[in-house]
């Protein structure tokens, strides 16, 4: 986090910072076990635990439907330089604090 850069929208005047601070505020995130989590479709909002999901493995990478309207939930796709996620369809993805 030492490597973001305060600055200031010209047009709105609000202070943000660029993208370092990810790094660190979703460490928190990337660590978790995605079998702990719930998620909501971005289709249908179905809402329900992750491993109630549809996953196919046999493409080139694998594809997470919903069980609710089959809306694709969840790209994961490794190449030979890149691993690549796409959660877009997923609205929202929580995991239970103890
Ligand atoms: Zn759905």
């Amino acid at each position: 986090m030492s490597d973001q850069h305060d600055e200031t929208d010209r047009e709105t005047g609000e202070d943000f910072l660029d993208g370092n601070v990810l790094g660190g505020e979703l460490s928190a995130v990337f660590v978790r076990d995605l079998t702990g989590a719930y998620g909501r479709c971005g289709g249908c909002g179905h809402d329900g635990p992750v491993p109630a999901v549809r996953v196919w493995t046999a493409g080139p990478g694998i594809v997470a439907r919903c069980q609710g309207c089959d809306h694709v939930l969840l790209r994961l796709v490794q190449t030979d330089t890149h691993l690549m996620l796409d959660a877009s369809g997923f609205a929202e993805i929580r995991w239970p604090l103890e």
